[in-house]
């Protein structure tokens, strides 16, 4: 097999020959077909995190060794499987579940492997769809994509299965209430396109760049604003007044903050992106106005099921897809780097 492998931080990616995986026991082997590329492989292959009050979190402090090959919205067809495989066939097309914990705990016995105290992420802790074939331990974190373009439904693994998980979070909502998403990238987008899934009609999508707003707005965003140079917090309670809930896709000092200012009594945010930084909260205020912030951690194994099956319902709308080669793979992350990816970018092998 071939892949596409971190081997330090921020330099670029090398092609290594690695020995195609043999599945023992209950694995799969997945033979990548595509792969998002996400924001969180670019964190990952800067190297750290910035964990707020100048303090990093580094890989290692992850359980990442490198090389390693990123990449978790993964689909491909099945080409291996163990004895114990079952309930999956060779030559099945799969999306793979990537938010993988130990298998053996609470969390993971309850469908909250995302929770897992030992997360074994496939594309952070063990090899993504940079490579070319993907070991997956158990054919439960395999889901059918469908009648869904294979591509497409890849991405629902990370950007798709984390805003129905962050939605989740406020739901239900007045339909006509405002609800507020700051970033307009693949997270954005996507957020936009499941609220018009769920039948919301009030949309404020905010961004510092006009033209991934104006995709936004094309997908359904009932507001846009171009927050580059303004205060965001009043530009949007000018536009739409205060709102219930807040998704920041972005997560810095000055999003999060801003987020916060817009809600309305009772309102909920969730932190989505992971640019890092920290908040400071009243904790008066938060009492005086009964707020709820929320950390979403990707989602569960459920949750991919739930966003493949409004997909195929045909209630989702396709985020636009930017498709290249793996053996661009490099180019694709600086290209996502630089801001220079509407919707998502989708590496194809073969
Ligand atoms: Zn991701
Ligand atoms: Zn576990």
């Amino acid at each position: 097999m071939k892949a596409w492998m971190i081997t330090q931080a921020k330099a670029p990616l090398e092609k290594f020959e690695l020995e195609t995986p043999q599945p023992t026991g209950s694995e799969v082997v997945v033979e990548t077909a595509y792969c998002g590329v996400c924001h969180s492989d670019l964190h990952f292959w800067k190297g750290e995190y910035n964990m707020g009050g100048g303090k990093v979190m580094k890989l290692a402090d992850r359980g990442v060794e490198l090389p390693r090959a990123p990449g978790h919205e993964i689909a491909g067809r099945v080409v291996a499987k163990g004895p114990d495989a079952v309930g999956v066939e060779i030559g099945d097309m799969r999306v793979v579940y990537p938010w993988l914990g130990c298998g053996d705990c609470y969390y993971c016995d309850n469908g909250l492997d995302n929770w897992c105290r030992t997360p074994k992420g496939i594309g952070v802790v063990r090899n993504g769809g940079f490579g070319s074939h993907v070991v997956v331990p158990h054919p439960r974190y395999l889901a059918d994509p469908g009648k869904v373009d294979p591509a497409l439904a890849a991405t629902y693994a990370c950007s798709g299965l984390t805003i129905y998980s962050s939605l989740k979070k406020v739901m239900p909502l007045d339909p006509d209430a405002p609800i507020l998403l700051i970033g307009a990238g693949g997270l954005g987008l996507m957020a936009v396109e499941m609220l018009k899934a769920m039948g919301h009609h009030n949309i404020v999508s905010v961004d510092i760049d006009p033209a991934k707003l104006a995709v936004a707005k094309e997908k359904g965003a009932t507001t846009v604003i171009d927050s580059s140079s303004g205060n965001l917090a009043e530009m949007v309670t000018m536009a739409v007044g205060k709102v219930p809930a807040a998704l920041d896709m972005v997560n810095n000092d000055h999003t999060a903050r801003a987020a916060l200012d817009c809600l309305d009594k009772g309102g909920k945010l969730v932190l989505v992106g992971v640019a890092g930084g920290e908040l400071a909260i009243s904790l008066a205020t938060m009492i005086f106005m009964g707020w709820t912030i929320y950390g979403n951690l990707t989602g569960t194994p459920q949750d991919l099921h739930d966003v493949l099956e409004l997909a195929n319902a045909g209630k989702l709308a396709p985020t636009p897809l930017q498709r290249c080669p793996a053996d661009q793979a490099n180019q694709a992350m600086i290209d996502l780097k630089e801001g220079r990816v509407t919707g998502r970018a989708v590496l194809e092998w073969g």
